[in-house]
């Protein structure tokens, strides 16, 4: 009897092995497997990963590596152009007849996996969402723009499928294909500005198991009363793992159950979140750079190098503003009540656009997600589907009295402002001495506040 030909199970954003339809698929189908890891930035289109997703990233494929070597087998790694080269090639060196991989949604690798399917024969499976964007519509059978339907329709159709069992064993061939070496890739930073990532994260397949766990035994309780409070670890800080695929959301859904008398209900219900920004982008790709609603394309925005630099580097002045970017700097993370004011600020306030906002987080975060990231900066500027409306303005003093009431989470990140009494720390110019290291307030919110809604009527007009 001849041996099957080897599969190529093509790793992408699902760096894992567990709930792994493609890996399961190939394991099962009894051939040997190949896994590869292709490192294609060009065919990101306008988004290769930014410089704290490759810091993860890397850490994530040494250890995905490391677990396939447990196993037996090896991860290839292989870089260039285009994906398709790159798998044409693997196919002819090794003889493999099938590539199998998990599908991602956002447009530009939509497009690639088009061309690779035409091209060679490649069998895809579903990717990391609880329901597939096709998998569900409104009545009419389009996509939903709203969240609170799209959340009924998804009650609606049950639990989620299953998460799949993590192989136990399968078959290996005799010789690997040469692999490019990871470290070739640079993908770590030249200068050490992560040296604090690593007392933040632990970017590897246990620390997501690790994480979750401490999630599901200590917070995920309080996860509705706690989720608003920076300072406390009232959220899950699962969206890295989430990202580059170390944890699926079908097995987290399942694992923290959708109980509605506790926090986990509130909890799954981000999840959908997450799904619902993934199946916007697929439906309306062009909102990784353009407003969904199209009147705000011509919204006056200001050019200020200037401004956006002191936002960037948590210098505003405002003490919660500085706190979320010094905290994302730091960590190559925000907690989400931050992310919303912090955004707000840039658009309303300094009507800086949403898409110089959501470029610095691409090459801040450690979450940095196409879906995400795009759906939260139109959220905050005004344009986007179910976005708060753009005359809604978040007040950066009272947001920080009611969300960090004792400062704690200022003074944290702003050490300048340490010392200031509660009364005094989210208006530090009012305090009888100000710290002469913090700076003043680069806009009057309240005169910033009617700039925003004057250029909002603009665009009304
Ligand atoms: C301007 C802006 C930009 C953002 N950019 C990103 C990004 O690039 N990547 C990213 O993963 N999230 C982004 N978010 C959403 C959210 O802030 C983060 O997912 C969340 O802070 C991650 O922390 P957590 O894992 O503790 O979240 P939890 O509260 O524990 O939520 C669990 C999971 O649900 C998902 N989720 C939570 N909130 C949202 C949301 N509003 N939209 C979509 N999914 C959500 C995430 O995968 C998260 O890990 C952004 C939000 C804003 C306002």
């Amino acid at each position: 009897m001849s041996t099957p030909a080897p599969i190529l199970v093509w790793f992408r954003n699902d760096l894992r092995l567990h709930d792994h339809p493609a890996l399961r698929a190939a394991a099962d189908s009894n051939a040997s497997i190949i896994p590869v890891y292709l490192h294609c930035p060009e065919s990101e289109g306008a988004w290769p990963q930014g410089s704290a997703s490759n810091w993860w990233l890397h850490h994530a494929l040494q250890d995905l590596a490391t677990q396939l070597e447990k196993k037996g087998s090896q991860l290839i790694l292989r870089s260039g152009k285009d994906p398709l080269v790159l798998l044409q090639n693997l196919c002819q060196e090794t003889g493999a007849h099938h590539i199998y991989w998990n599908r991602r949604y956002e447009p530009e690798a939509i497009q690639t996996d088009t061309r690779i399917k035409t091209a060679l024969p490649g069998k895809s499976f579903p990717g990391d969402m609880l329901w597939e964007p096709h998998a569900v519509h409104t009545q009419s059978g389009g996509p939903y723009k709203v969240f609170s339907p799209y959340y009924k329709a998804l009650q609606q159709k049950g639990e989620p499928p299953e998460p799949l069992p993590e192989a136990r064993s399968w078959q290996h061939p005799q010789t690997f294909p040469p692999s490019e070496s990871l470290t070739q890739w640079a993908l770590l930073p030249q200068t050490p500005w992560d040296s604090a990532f690593l007392d933040h994260w632990t970017p590897t397949l246990q620390g997501a198991k690790t994480q979750l766990n401490l999630f599901l035994d200590e917070s995920v309780a309080h996860y509705k009363t706690l989720r608003d409070s920076p300072s406390k670890s009232g959220t899950s800080r699962l969206s890295p793992y989430f990202h580059f695929g170390q944890l699926s959301p079908r097995t987290v859904w399942h694992e923290a159950g959708n109980d509605e008398s506790n926090g986990h209900e509130a909890y799954i219900r981000q999840l959908v979140w997450r799904d619902f920004a993934k199946q916007l982008l697929f439906h309306f790709p062009h909102t990784d750079t353009q407003p969904l609603q199209e009147k705000y394309a011509s919204f006056p925005w200001l050019k200020n190098p200037d401004a956006l630099k002191k936002w960037q580097q948590g210098q505003t002045g405002y003490p919660l503003i500085d706190a979320g970017m010094r905290e994302l700097w730091t960590t190559g993370w925000m907690h989400n009540r931050v992310r919303m004011v912090v955004a707000s600020f840039l658009v309303k306030d300094l009507l800086i656009s949403w898409q110089a906002g959501a470029a610095w987080f691409w090459d801040t975060l450690v979450d940095a997600d196409l879906a995400n990231n795009s759906f939260g900066w139109q959220w905050a500027g005004g344009c986007g589907a179910d976005a708060a409306p753009y005359f809604r303005v978040f007040n950066p003093i009272l947001q920080s009295k009611k969300f960090d009431p004792q400062g704690t989470y200022i003074r944290k990140w702003v050490p300048e402002l340490r010392s200031l009494s509660d009364a005094h720390i989210h208006e530090p110019w009012n305090a009888p001495s100000p710290p002469a290291t913090y700076p003043a307030p680069m806009v009057n919110h309240a005169e910033a506040r009617d700039r925003a809604l004057d250029a909002l009527a603009s665009i009304k007009k």
